[in-house]
């Protein structure tokens, strides 16, 4: 992206983000940032995590609407294996137990079931507030066998 494109992309960004303001009146969406994402038995940050064991995720989340629900999807960037043949394993969660909290360091561990195939995957943090406001952010995450 050359300099005056980038410039271009802040100054849409920034009317964007000022309509927005200015529809929903007061409250900011909520803010996800990922902290690390990685190897749960070793609380790792490089995007790994291997098949059988456990995705550690910790993330900040800073919500002045206060955080409804935390959901969380990984699912596979690969070709899509087809239900026939067994599927391909993803994964869909939602948190209701930081209802309420203006803001949180949500870290978790998740199980990787020991059928997925190894490959590139797609990480999914959403965030709703008690207002109805969404966020998201997304990051790559690798599946690796042991
Ligand atoms: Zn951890």
């Amino acid at each position: 992206m050359n300099k005056r494109v980038f410039l271009v992309a802040i100054i849409l960004g920034a009317a964007t983000l000022f309509t927005a303001c200015e529809d929903d009146g007061d409250l900011a969406l909520p803010e996800i940032t990922i902290m690390e994402l990685g190897e749960g038995s070793s609380h790792s940050n490089d995007h790994t995590a291997i098949i059988g064991g456990e995705v550690h995720i910790e993330v900040e989340i800073i919500a002045e609407g206060k955080i409804n629900t935390v959901q969380i999807i990984i699912h596979s960037e690969g070709e899509h294996k087809s239900v026939v043949d067994g599927g391909e394993w993803e994964l869909d969660t939602t948190y209701t137990k930081f209802s309420g909290l203006k803001n949180t360091t949500f870290h978790e561990h998740l199980e990787i079931a020991d059928w997925a195939e190894p490959g590139e995957y797609h990480f999914d943090f959403i965030v709703t507030d008690l207002e109805g406001n969404q966020s998201s952010a997304d990051a790559e995450l690798e599946l690796v066998e042991e």
